[in-house]
């Protein structure tokens, strides 16, 4: 592995290291996660005490730089409803439960979802629009940012959840062709994604940062 061949993906999360791992090898960008660093495991992930998505993937990549002495890119996302301003928003993860609840995820997304469903009680299905939104930062050691995307995934929310595919809130987003997030193969999901469209829209500027290191 060579210092500068590589971007690494400032998360703890396993999945999504795969996820990214195939999005950006077909742009041609070499990715890695913590943990194939030595000591990388053991980096305390960083609170996300920002108010958006941009301001907590900053501050990720940012405290995964500096701890690494890597070009480290994080990423920050979430769920936007139209008719509740934006929320959850930034505290998708931690919607019900209040953040930093150690619940076990699955019950986490479970109780996410029944609260955004009674919070549109009664909200009419053209007044229920949504997408997720995802955020990816690449922070230099030296504390600068060097390139930030942002992708969405649009949707409304269904009255029920359906499909048992992803994860958080994928049951309850309809997309246009009406079956929800959860209903789409992983395959699909994963190319027409927030993240997918993030990825894509940051992986030319990461290509010619691991070019120019290497020239
Ligand atoms: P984070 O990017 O891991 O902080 O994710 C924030 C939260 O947003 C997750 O815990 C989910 O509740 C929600 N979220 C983000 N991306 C997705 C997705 O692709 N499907 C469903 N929920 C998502």
């Amino acid at each position: 592995m060579n210092a500068s061949r590589e971007i690494v993906l400032a998360t703890a999360n396993p999945h999504k290291v795969e996820e990214m791992r195939a999005i950006f090898a077909s742009a041609g960008v070499p990715v890695i996660g913590l943990a194939d660093l030595p000591g990388g495991a053991a980096i305390p992930e960083p609170s996300e005490t920002g108010r958006t998505f941009e301001a907590n993937a900053r501050l990720k990549a940012l405290v995964y730089a500096r701890a690494t002495g890597r070009v480290c890119l994080a990423d920050d996302s979430g769920l936007e409803v139209d008719a509740l301003g934006g929320a959850p928003g930034v505290d998708s993860a931690y919607f019900a439960h209040g953040f930093g609840n150690a619940a076990p995820r699955a019950e986490r997304d479970g109780a996410n979802n029944a609260k955004l469903l009674a919070m549109l009680d009664g909200v009419p299905p053209e007044r229920r629009g949504a997408r997720f939104v995802c955020v990816m930062v690449a922070a230099a050691p030296d504390g600068t940012v060097l390139a930030e995307s942002r992708g969405h995934f649009e949707g409304r929310i269904g009255e029920a959840p359906r499909g048992s595919n992803g994860f958080g809130y994928d049951p309850l987003l309809v997309l246009a062709d009406g079956r929800t997030s959860a209903e789409l193969p992983p395959d699909e999901k994963n190319a027409r994604s927030h993240r997918a469209a993030a990825a894509r829209v940051i992986a030319p500027t990461l290509a010619a940062l691991l070019a120019r290191a290497n020239r």
